[in-house]
């Protein structure tokens, strides 16, 4: 069992220990764990500040890789929000910090932030949804240092008008998205969180995971964004079936930036569902 997309405390909009979420994810029979803060440099809404102190929160991992190591593998990773100004500065820090595994996520476009909805002020559904995609393409191409694309199509999460966006609309943006990240030899995480939304679907929708398929796309993850430890492993029986009916046999795990991988079949047996 694993999920390689995890928060703690460390990170600005979560209360939940260390402990309390690796003992949940022991508890649910996870073996290969992920924790993968927020760093969100310049975050656009000055409320939150999404930075983190590394030195603590790498020790703090370190300690309880020993502490659990006979109980669950744990990787020290990070969730990087990403705006092309800041590149530059964040692929100093993922260098210097040694991690495991590095999501590429994006939670503001043209400097505003897609939670507070201040990005959407002024757009058509459809020109936001292009201008988020297309935004995040050219961050995608210029940083070299991360393992996967974070929550591709999340920004339908915070604005329902975007719901009525057809795949179809913005189809070409999203294949020169996927087709920069298989160039570059990147992955796609399959975030399940996007069940507990209005969607009945983990993040990307199927139909971008069929896209990146066509384009000759393979490398998944698999997390559920827990920021709470209950959270942990939610929604994967209908995420595993989803990616079984689209003929995906195997999910990454990356350890120093390298994935190595477990049959999707092996997680099932894991959580009774063959
Ligand atoms: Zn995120
Ligand atoms: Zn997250």
């Amino acid at each position: 069992m694993i999920d390689a997309h995890n928060h703690t405390l460390f990170s600005e909009d979560c209360e939940a220990t260390l402990e309390s979420m690796i003992e949940s994810a022991i508890s649910k029979g996870i073996k290969h764990y992920t924790i993968t803060d927020h760093l969100d440099l310049d975050y656009q809404d000055k409320r939150y500040k999404f930075d983190l102190n590394h030195r603590e929160r790498k020790e703090a991992i370190h300690a309880a890789q020993e502490k659990y190591k006979d109980k669950i593998e744990i990787y020290y990773g990070l969730e990087c929000g990403v705006q092309p100004h800041i590149i530059e500065e964040v692929e100093k820090i993922i260098l210097n910090e040694g991690f495991d595994f590095v999501i590429a996520s994006m939670h503001t476009t043209h400097k505003k932030d897609l939670y507070n909805q201040d990005f959407y002020q002024g757009l058509s559904p459809l020109e936001a949804y292009r201008a988020y995609i297309k935004e995040f393409t050219i961050c995608l191409d210029t940083m070299s240092h991360y393992s996967v694309v974070g929550h591709l199509d999340i920004v339908k999460r915070y604005h329902t008008d975007l719901h009525q966006v057809s795949l179809e609309d913005v189809e070409e943006e999203i294949k020169d998205l996927l087709r920069v990240v298989i160039k570059k030899g990147k992955g796609i995480e399959i975030n399940t969180s996007g069940y507990k939304d209005a969607f009945n679907h983990a993040f990307p929708h199927p139909q971008i995971l069929s896209w990146y398929q066509e384009l000759g796309g393979h490398l998944i993850t698999l997390g559920s964004d827990a920021h709470f430890p209950e959270r942990i492993a939610q929604f994967y029986p209908q995420a595993l079936e989803s990616l079984e009916s689209l003929g995906f046999k195997k999910i990454a795990v990356f350890k120093s930036m390298i994935p190595f991988f477990i049959d999707i079949e092996d997680v099932k047996n894991a959580l009774n569902l063959t």
